[in-house]
Parts: structure tokens; sequence; C-alpha cells
């Protein structure tokens, strides 16, 4: 089964917005399907998270998943490579999108869409 055929017919009935796979170079955009997480590393090493923005605007995510660098992400994957992602992402420069990927769900949060500042700063 294909990875879009996988998406499409397991992960959409049970409401999943995210699943994750590993290459081994840096992705282009193009090559990011809505709905995934790409991962350049492998399991043992995970070095960036790549995904299109969950608000629709189109824009990629870049996620430094070095612990040598800051700010970074963990992302963790069940057997399904269903995956969670800590702490929360949020868009600095466009569309201020905020929100969390747990078990491969979207959590908006409150202030998703909103201008981030130093005041409105919040985890949730
Ligand atoms: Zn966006």
């Amino acid at each position: 089964m294909s990875l879009k055929n996988f998406k499409k017919i397991i992960l959409r009935p049970f409401g999943f917005n995210f699943i994750a796979r590993y290459v081994d170079d840096n992705p282009t955009s193009e090559s990011i399907e809505d709905g995934e997480i790409v991962i350049v590393g492998s399991r043992s090493y995970q070095k960036w998270a790549y995904l299109k923005c969950p608000c629709g605007c189109g824009n990629t995510t870049m996620l430094s998943l070095s612990t040598k660098r800051r700010p970074s992400w963990s992302v963790h994957l069940n057997w399904m490579m269903i995956p969670t992602v800590y702490p929360s992402v949020r868009d600095v420069g466009s569309c201020y999108a905020h929100y969390w990927i747990k078990k491969g769900k979207i959590h908006w949060c409150r202030d998703t869409g909103i201008r981030y500042t130093e005041e409105n700063d919040s985890e949730d």
C-alpha cells in the first residue's frame, strides 16, 4: 500500500492529521505532502522535521531536532509512525499558526493566528 493510500484509508477515518516518514536528505517543499512529517535522519539520529503548515497557508515548517541547536523539538513515533511533537509549533513569520501535534492529531492553541509577542506568550 502506498503512503498516500495508507493515509487516506487508515489514518483519516481515525482522525489522524499526521504520519511521519524518514528521509536521508533535506526534502524540497514540493516533495512534502499535506499530512506528513518528513524527518531527516533515522530512528537513532533525527536532524530536522519538515511539514506543511496545517493552517493551509502552504508554508513549509522546519523544526530542528538537534539538541545542540535552540530552539529544538523532539518527535516521538509509535509503531505506526504516528508522531508526537514536543513542544508546540509556532509560526513566527507569516501565518502565526500555533499548535501541538499529539499522537498524530493537531491541537490548535487559543492564540493561533495571532502575532506572537512577549506579552501574549503562552503554551496553550
Ligand atoms: Zn500556516
